[in-house]
C-alpha cells in the first residue's frame, strides 16, 4: 500500500507557511513504514530539531482505479480516519530552498500516525466533518472538511491520472492552520466530531 498526502489544501495553512494557494492539488507520498498505529508513541529522531504536527483527515481506498472521474470518486473510498502528517520542517525548508523533493522531510519512519477507521456510511457527509488536535490538553488545530481547497473526490480524480489507486491506499487530505513543533514529553490527541480517535505521546 501507499500513503498519498496532499499539501496546502487549506488556505489558512498555506498562508501560515508563506506558500502560494495551489491551482492543482499538490501531492507527495510516504511509504508503508511511515505508519504509526494503535496509539504507539513517536520516538523523536535526532535528524531534525523542528518536527511539526499536521492533523489531517485520512480516506482509505477500497477499489482499484485509474483515471477515475470525479463523479464516481466517492465509490472508491469506504473509511475515514484521522492522522498526523509529521514533518521535519527544518529539513523541508532546506529542500524547498534548493528545489529538492520533500521525502527526506516527510517520509521517515513513524511519520504517519493513524487512528482506527470510521465507515463513511456512519458520517453525515464527507464534505462536513469537524476534526481537531490537542497538545497537552489544549486545542492547537481545528478544521472542517468543507474548508478543503480540493475535496477528496477532486483529489482522487487528479491523483489517479498519474498513479493507480489500490485497495488499502490512504490519502492524507492536508492540514488546517495551527501547525507547530513537537517536543519530547508532549501528548497529542486527535478528534473527529469531538470523539477521541488517536493519541500520540512523543518520547
Ligand atoms: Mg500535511
Amino acid at each position: 500500500m501507499k500513503i498519498i498526502c496532499i499539501g496546502r489544501n487549506y488556505v489558512m495553512h498555506a498562508k501560515e507557511l508563506n506558500n502560494p494557494v495551489p491551482e492543482k492539488p499538490v501531492f507527495f507520498m510516504k511509504p508503508e513504514t511511515a505508519l504509526l498505529l494503535k496509539n504507539r508513541p513517536f520516538f523523536h529522531p535526532d535528524f531534525s530539531k523542528d518536527i511539526h504536527y499536521e492533523v489531517e483527515l485520512v480516506f482509505r481506498i477500497n477499489k482499484v482505479g485509474k483515471h477515475i472521474q470525479e463523479k464516481f470518486a466517492h465509490t472508491y473510498y469506504d473509511k475515514v480516519a484521522i492522522g498526523i502528517d509529521l514533518t521535519a520542517r527544518d529539513i523541508q525548508s532546506e529542500c524547498k530552498a534548493k528545489g529538492l523533493p520533500w521525502e527526506v522531510a516527510k517520509a521517515f519512519d513513524s511519520s504517519a500516525p493513524l487512528s482506527e477507521y470510521i465507515s463513511v456510511e456512519d458520517i453525515k457527509s464527507v464534505k462536513d466533518v469537524n476534526f481537531s488536535l490537542t497538545k497537552n490538553g489544549e486545542e492547537v488545530q481545528s478544521g472542517n472538511s468543507s474548508e478543503m481547497l480540493f475535496h477528496i473526490d477532486s483529489i482522487i480524480a487528479y491523483v489517479s491520472q498519474f498513479v493507480t489507486l489500490k485497495i488499502g491506499d490512504l490519502i492524507y487530505t492536508g492540514t488546517p492552520a495551527g501547525v507547530g513543533k513537537i517536543a519530547i514529553g508532549d501528548e497529542f490527541e486527535a478528534f473527529i466530531e469531538g470523539k477521541s480517535m488517536l493519541k500520540m505521546r512523543v518520547k
